[in-house]
């Protein structure tokens, strides 16, 4: 091991996720042992822009028999395949003591982000990518009205890795008549941390970050996106404003246009770093909708890539899925060092047009 890069390799250690109230395990001596576990392929680049069979493009029909309009900037409809609706049955079936069944009610819908088939965030601009966030912040609006609807989850899933079939850039919304348990902790997390500090926890973390320094990618007035020091997966980021609000829907136009600059220089530099179209999960952490005070919770986006190495998967194993709680085998410092060193300015433009061309 080469003696300048050991101090980042060599953390071994346990950090608590305070927003999780959990350990995580770094054990970043490890990522350099053997293995021989699958590699994924790279996802391929060059999708057309217009696609006749997807069911994402304008003008084409879906499975339901809709057609899309001739739509030119986002585009929402209700999911032809919707996990909760108000088409499930009304009276489930009856559950024997100690089970308990209920209706599967609520709202599944998708956000097209773009006409354009081939386009990711990472290649609009970001005043593309502020009309996504002020679809965000209208569906969440609406949505939350509705009072069968208890919270909306926003998220986005990119990549065959995580198990996109359709590369139409594109998000999902599920408005569910229940809260979900990543959100529920972390309200506990906020509302715990103010009651025993006086102080709010994402604040914290934010200074935290900023007087490290290390991990920080970007910021500026209203935003700010870095790999928190308690990350679970190899370029975990988080992005958020820095204001507190409990839902996307209070943020005001300029922190839209701050958070969308924060997304647009993420992705491209994930896409940077492989010089390849970057998979992740991506939810919006967003408080209930159902009423209740949530002024202690900070929204924010998180991003969750499953690629620890160019073509290798994380794998949830042992650890995760059998305990619980996570083991990172790779260091926040490290991994955040390598965003950083990349350009914010996409590689695709700078093949294509050279540099100084800046979309
Ligand atoms: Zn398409």
């Amino acid at each position: 091991m080469p003696e300048s890069s050991a101090p980042a390799q060599q953390i071994w250690e346990e950090r608590w996720h305070p927003l999780r109230e959990e350990w995580i395990i770094v054990a970043a001596h490890r990522q350099s042992r053997p293995w021989i576990g699958e590699n994924v392929r790279a996802a391929v680049h060059d999708a057309p822009a217009y696609v006749p069979d997807c069911y994402l493009c304008p003008g084409n029909a879906r499975v339901s028999g809709a057609k899309n309009p001739s739509y030119t900037g986002v585009y929402v409809f209700d999911n032809d395949h919707p996990c909760v609706g108000h088409a499930s049955p009304a009276s489930p079936g009856p559950a024997p003591a100690p089970y308990a069944v209920r209706r599967a009610d609520g709202v599944a819908r998708v956000i097209s982000y773009t006409p354009r088939h081939d386009l990711t965030l990472a290649r609009m601009t970001s005043s593309e990518i502020t009309a996504i966030v002020d679809t965000w912040r209208r569906e969440t609006r609406d949505l939350g009205a509705r009072p069968e609807v208890k919270q909306v989850l926003i998220f986005e899933n990119k990549g065959d890795v995580v198990g996109v079939s359709n590369p139409h850039p594109h998000g999902q919304i599920y408005a569910t008549n229940f809260t979900w348990k990543t959100f529920d902790t972390e309200l506990e997390a906020f509302r715990r941390y103010a009651r025993d500090t006086g102080g709010a926890l994402f604040d914290d973390i934010i200074a935290a970050e900023h007087q490290d320094g290390r991990r920080v990618l970007y910021e500026d007035e209203h935003a700010i996106a870095f790999v928190p020091y308690f990350a679970r997966y190899a370029y975990e980021v988080y992005v958020a404003p820095k204001r507190r609000v409990p839902h996307v829907a209070s943020l005001s136009d300029a922190e839209a246009e701050s958070l969308a600059r924060a997304l647009k220089d993420v992705t491209v530099r994930y896409d940077n770093l492989w010089k390849q179209s970057f998979p992740y999960v991506m939810p919006l952490h967003q408080a209930p909708t159902d009423g209740g005070n949530y002024d202690d919770f900070h929204f924010f986006i998180g991003f969750l890539p499953p690629l620890r190495r160019p073509e290798t998967l994380k794998y949830l194993a042992g650890p995760e899925i059998g305990g619980g709680n996570f083991l990172s085998d790779t260091s926040p410092e490290e991994k955040a060092a390598e965003l950083r060193a990349q350009s914010s300015v996409h590689y695709g433009e700078t093949e294509r047009a050279g540099s100084g061309a800046v979309r």
